[in-house]
């Protein structure tokens, strides 16, 4: 590169710092701007447009332009070649401005036909601001130092615009971050919450674009990248004996963090009269414009590794870490692109809602703000670039929807909807010593779901029968290493002396498909749900089953113990676990621990095949319970997982209505209790329909009981299964609208 260029560049970025340095404000500082960008690159014209909303860009300030047409001329992302710069956001250089395709001529903007267009997008870290845009009338191409001396430009007003730098009397300019924004995201946990925004790792902000010693700025960088490296290789050195996973990653992390081609950008960033914070933060955002556009997962992944990269450098040269003392509000929602189980624990029952850019259904988090009742709105998209500390914030955990600094008409709805809820909540705790009997007499058991000491407290303020499913796997989800059996036995000691003598079915480790324990080695698998996991894991490699058999006896010391394998596809595997068991109980005995009063050992019905085992299987199970979410996903093929198929087939279809109608027969056929423990025992009509399909025990998160039990207890049973069978009769493929409308007929009439 020229020197005589990169002084240029200097210079123009120095008259830029002057500019933004002088007590005007918004529009007057936009309009000098323009005015010695013009200048500087010598060209007849210089624009700023700025986004308005998600679609719409404003002329905002101009030199050589018409100056009425400011804030008057607008056009639509894609529009035109600024538009066109704006939806791409990637530069549009030409010599030949009205014979590029999608060229839009503007009279009002009293625009001659200048030849010469260079646009370039205004953007930080992937969000787009506005266009900036030089012409002139002789026709020649930018060349491109130009083009990179508008770019940096761009970027230094981006930055200033996140600082507010353009806010101001008759600007019409409202600073970034202000207006309301709704974003429509996934449903990981129901529930709703109004709060105020916790960042979970806040973004580092940047006072000091424009330096003007390049030397020091190379110097800091430098030493800030050596740092970066110590870190990384200290990080390494920790992690190679572990999870090979995390092992990628921070290869991945120290490749990029060694890359000749990385450091030289930004030493050339830097030579252009950059500091060296926006130095990194230009080739951020670089990165982060590639990652929504690469469909190659892996690319993205390691686009990623580089965001996360170039995160830890920026906080090493800002002195800004990861704490950077914002006040935990009173009421947090938590705002994280991701989140460890780990980290989301040690934040605990605080947080009021959970929004995550990223997640699924099934990540660990998610499984986590479950456990905890924490609504959580996952895939928020831009919800990292858009809240700020401290932001209100209502988390609509039902629609998957987050109002961002809601207006006053939304507030009053949403606070509207939590009233509803909590009128609700004060009714159902009325009830919560009554038990569940519908109006004919039939009593129903409503057990809690449950995987962490956390959700115990739970069984007494939501009035449920004891744990009808404890998903055991999350106490190793959330750990870094595998636990002891030691640790294990205190663990569910605890669980146990919490349950204060209420019936805990623990249920044995499910792990593989989506959980993955971070200390073990990942299987590649095709389809992972179908995979290696739960029982076959357990009975192929019997180590860690057996210890956690161990666990369970010896935490009972004495106390009935109730135990089910998850998973079981045939006969066989269930046979073979449950002479594992019954083997350490002798094993145990001969140790001389106290055996527990009664055992009850149960099998998990997850698949069609089940249904079907010989007869002998079902007299052998001292329980059998229905796992609808894999059980489903399995009748109608269809991935619990994948969005796209997963709300497809509805759970009152009159196939699986009658398929769990055969499963309870076959179970009331053999005398075997039977229970329901999927997600759907969770929500009314499934529980009205699963209940009329003659289950009499519906395991449940905690949250659900108080309304399935108020709904339980104010219908007729009878009643609703001769409305079931009318619809089954009538050829109908679900009976949800029959009986939709029957309870909706019943609730008007009372
Ligand atoms: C189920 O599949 O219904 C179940 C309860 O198990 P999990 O959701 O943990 O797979
Ligand atoms: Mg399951």
């Amino acid at each position: 590169m020229a020197d005589s260029t990169e002084s240029e560049s200097r210079k123009l970025l120095g008259r830029l710092r002057e500019a933004l340095a002088e007590d005007s404000e918004g529009q007057e500082r936009l309009d000098h701007i323009t005015h010695l960008i013009a200048d500087s690159m010598a060209t007849e014209v210089c624009s700023i447009y700025l986004f308005r909303d998600d679609e719409t860009l404003e002329l905002c300030a101009t030199e050589g332009l018409k100056a009425e047409a400011v804030h008057q001329t607008r056009m639509r992302l894609g529009e035109g070649l600024v538009g066109r710069v704006a939806k791409s956001g990637s530069v549009v250089n030409s010599a030949d401005a009205p014979k590029e395709r999608g060229f839009r001529y503007m009279p009002e903007t009293g625009e001659e036909m200048y030849s010469s267009f260079l646009g370039v997008p205004i953007q930080r870290l992937g969000d787009a601001l506005g266009v900036l845009v030089v012409q002139s009338r002789t026709a020649r191409e930018f060349s491109e130092d130009e083009v990179y001396a508008l770019e940096v430009v761009a970027m230094v007003l981006a930055e200033m615009a996140e600082l507010g730098a353009f806010i101001g009397e008759g600007a019409a300019l409202s600073a970034r971050h202000q207006h309301p924004v709704m974003i429509r995201g996934g449903v990981g946990q129901e529930g709703t919450a109004e709060g105020h925004v916790f960042l979970h790792e806040p973004r580092v902000v940047v006072t000091n674009p424009i330096a003007d010693d390049p030397h020091a700025e190379r110097e800091r960088l430098h030493e800030a990248v050596d740092t970066l490296r110590m870190s990384v290789d200290e990080m390494l050195a920790g992690a190679m004996t572990g999870d090979t996973e995390q092992v990628k990653v921070l290869e991945a992390y120290r490749m990029f963090a060694n890359s000749k081609g990385w450091m030289r950008r930004m030493e050339e960033d830097i030579a252009r009269g950059l500091s060296a914070e926006a130095a990194v933060e230009k080739e951020q955002s670089k990165a982060r414009a590639r990652m929504s556009q690469v469909p190659d997962a892996y690319l993205r992944e390691r686009l990623h590794d580089l965001d996360d990269l170039s995160n830890r450098l920026l906080r090493i040269l800002t002195g800004q870490g990861k704490d950077t003392g914002a006040e935990m509000p009173s009421d947090p929602v938590l705002v994280a692109r991701n989140i460890g189980p780990g980290e989301l624990l040690e934040y605990g029952r605080s947080l009021k809602g959970i929004i995550l850019e990223e997640g699924s259904v099934g990540s660990h988090a998610a499984i986590v703000a479950r456990a905890l009742a924490i609504p959580l709105v996952i895939n928020a998209d831009r919800i990292i670039t858009e809240a700020l500390n401290g932001d209100h914030v209502l988390v609509d955990g039902e629609q998957g929807i987050v109002h961002l600094r809601p207006e006053d008409s939304i507030k009053t709805a949403f606070r509207d909807k939590i009233a509803m809820q909590t009128t609700a909540a004060e009714k159902y705790s009325s009830i919560r010593e009554l038990p569940a009997i519908t109006k004919d007499g039939t009593e129903i058991r409503l057990s809690m779901n449950a995987g962490l000491m956390a959700d115990l407290p739970s069984l007494e303020s939501s009035g449920a029968n004891g744990v009808g499913l404890f998903r055991t796997e999350l106490q190793f989800l959330i750990r870094n290493q595998m636990p002891k059996r030691g640790e294990l036995v205190a663990l569910y000691q605890r669980v146990l002396a919490a349950a204060d003598g209420q019936k805990v079915v623990f249920r044995t480790l499910d792990i593989g498909s989506d959980k993955v324990l971070p200390y073990m080695k990942p299987q590649e698998e095709p389809n992972p749900a179908m995979g290696w996991r739960a029982i076959r894991l357990g009975l192929d490699k019997p180590g860690v089953m057996r210890m956690q058999l161990q666990a369970f006896i010896r935490a009972c010391a004495g106390r009935p113990l109730s135990v089910m394998f998850p998973f079981v596809a045939q006969f066989d595997e269930y046979r073979v676990a449950r002479a594992l068991l019954e083997k350490e109980l002798e094993n145990e005995a001969r140790l001389g621990h106290i055996l527990p009063e009664s055992v009850e050992i149960g099998a998990m019905l997850e698949t069609p095949s089940l249904a079907y085992a010989p007869t002998q299987f079902f007299e052998s199970c001292d329980f059998i319970s229905i796992g609808g979410n894999d059980l489903k996903q399995f009748f109608f093929a269809a991935d619990r997982e994948n969005e796209r198929v997963r709300k497809r087939y509805d759970s009152l279809n009159v196939s699986f209505l009658s398929f769990i109608e055969q499963i309870v027969e076959r179970c009331e056929s053999t005398n075997t209790p039977v229970s329901f423990c999927g997600e759907d025992a969770g929500r009314p009509l499934e529980a009205l329909c699963f209940a009329a399909m003659g289950l009499r025990t519906l395991s449940m998160r905690p949250a659900s009981i108080g309304p399935i039990k108020s709904m339980l207890r104010s219908i007729n049973l009878a009643e609703a299964k001769s409305v079931i069978d009318e619809a089954r009769n009538s050829g109908a493929q679900s009976v949800r609208p029959a009986i939709e409308e029957w309870l909706r007929e019943r609730v008007d009439a009372d």
